[in-house]
């Protein structure tokens, strides 16, 4: 009998920490590795948001609080959704999670039995995946060649089984978001399934560009807000990965139960940093410009390099911060040290002993032939990133 789970030996080690650690090794070594890895802002809080954190602190702000958050976050997150989204909850339809990570596993564990499925769309972001394999379901991988699911796949996805369409606009790792006309297309095969629910993770709302417009699920499809779980956070707008605050919006049985799960795991989330979520919400929102108008400079500068190397085909990012290059050229090619390039792992492993620059490969997202680059990082560091990339592509050879 195994001492580990069969739940836990399930999880596959994620894909992007083991890029991220091998890099962090070379460098340990003392190698100069660049890391185009990392899933977060490179900013630091916005300082209005962290003196929020200290007053609180100074007030008194070191207690548990309602296991489902404080009631003036709620309330910041009720206006949010209706003032930015257009859709109205109530506050018991609302809650308060360490983080999406946490509110997407909470919805998993309080609604999957064994044998459920749960329709994921490649390319996903790795976690999906795990969550609903710990959580006793089955994921349900659909290829999407275009990056975004059709209605059409989605018909052919469901089964009497079908718990649960995963969707996250924009996209990690492709940077694809869903127009009005495609959401509604999926909302009306989802209205002849009525035992579907909805996850929308749109943790990168606010990561758009060049006038691409970002829609919420619930908002164009308000007959299906009670089968939707809207998840959102501040991780990724506000240079807040660490605080560990994301929310989620549905179903009042819905919340109750992801709150049963939350009082009986990780309890309330931190209460200094609910305080310091209430400021990012409810404070000056110029920051969400700023930043994106720097991502939407290194996007530019990002892409332009890829398009000069050969073998990379690069989609323009629509959202979020980073590029998904189809790298399919590049297999048969050799390394000069005589490797055939087979998969985007090995072009991943070369890249990194190379170029010494860390890329995650696309298998790790269900998609294959890909790479993923962020641009969640300095000019500087892109130019000479994408510059020993290249330089490492000229070398290869048929
Ligand atoms: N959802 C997606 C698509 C992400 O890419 C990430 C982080 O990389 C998260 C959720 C996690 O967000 P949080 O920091 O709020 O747990």
């Amino acid at each position: 009998m195994s001492f580990l789970s069969r739940r836990i030996q399930n999880i596959k080690p994620s894909a992007t920490l083991s890029v991220t650690q091998k890099a962090n090794e070379l460098r340990a070594a003392g190698i100069d590795v660049i890391s185009l890895s990392a899933g977060e802002p490179d900013f630091d809080t916005p300082d209005f948001i962290k003196k929020a954190s200290y007053e609180a602190l100074e007030k008194g702000a070191s207690k548990y609080t309602n296991i489902d958050g404080l009631v003036e976050l709620k309330k910041a997150i009720q206006k949010k959704f209706s003032s930015e989204n257009q859709i109205n909850y109530e506050l018991n339809e609302i809650m308060v999670n360490p983080g999406v990570k946490f509110g997407i596993y909470a919805a998993m564990m309080a609604t999957l039995d064994e044998g459920d499925e749960v329709i994921i769309p490649t390319p996903y972001w790795p976690s999906y995946l795990d969550i609903v394999v710990v959580a006793g379901g089955t994921p349900v991988e659909v290829f999407c060649p275009i990056m975004k699911l059709t209605a059409d796949q989605l018909e052919k996805a469901i089964t009497p089984k079908t718990k649960w369409l995963l969707l996250n606009s924009p996209s990690n790792p492709s940077g694809v978001v869903y127009s009005r006309e495609e959401y509604e297309q999926i909302a009306a095969v989802l209205r002849k399934h009525p035992h579907v629910h909805i996850l929308s993770d749109e943790i990168y709302e606010h990561l758009v560009y060049e006038g691409v417009r970002f829609y919420s699920f619930a908002h164009v499809a308000p007959d299906l807000k009670d089968r939707t779980l809207t998840l959102n956070g501040v991780s990724k707008a506000y240079a807040m990965t660490g605080w560990r605050i994301g929310y989620a919006a549905g179903s009042v049985s819905l919340i109750k139960a992801m709150c049963k799960l939350q009082s009986q795991s990780t309890s309330n989330p931190t209460t200094i940093s609910q305080h310091a979520a209430i400021e990012a919400l409810t404070g000056p929102q110029d920051c969400l410009t700023e930043f994106r108008d720097t991502y939407a400079r290194r996007r530019k500068l990002m892409v332009d390099m890829l398009q000069q190397i050969k073998g990379f085909s690069c989609q323009v990012p629509e959202g979020a911060f980073y590029t998904f290059p189809d790298i399919h050229a590049l297999m048969g090619l050799k390394t000069p040290q005589g490797k055939t390039l087979s998969s985007d792992i090995d072009v991943s492993e070369y890249l990194l002993e190379e170029a010494r620059v860390a890329t995650v490969p696309g298998s790790a997202f269900g998609q294959p032939h890909h790479l993923r680059l962020s641009f969640a990082t300095s000019d500087i560091i892109i130019e000479k990133a994408l510059d020993r990339i290249k330089q490492a592509i000229e070398q290869l050879h048929n």
